[in-house]
């Protein structure tokens, strides 16, 4: 599988891996953050049209 870079401690760990199990550095999931975002916004738009 793919491979990323930790910045903490130089070792190749997996992609898919959210915590760095050398150094326990977190990967910031920017895609996955983004996405919650969005469906946050959604459902607050929602919200704010089912209320109103
Ligand atoms: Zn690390």
């Amino acid at each position: 599988m793919d491979k990323k870079e930790c910045p903490g401690c130089a070792v190749e760990v997996d992609t898919d891996a959210e915590v760095c199990p050398i150094c326990g550095y977190e990967f910031p999931s920017q895609p996955l953050s983004f996405k919650i975002a969005a469906w946050m916004m959604i459902i607050l738009l929602l919200l704010y049209w089912v209320v109103f």
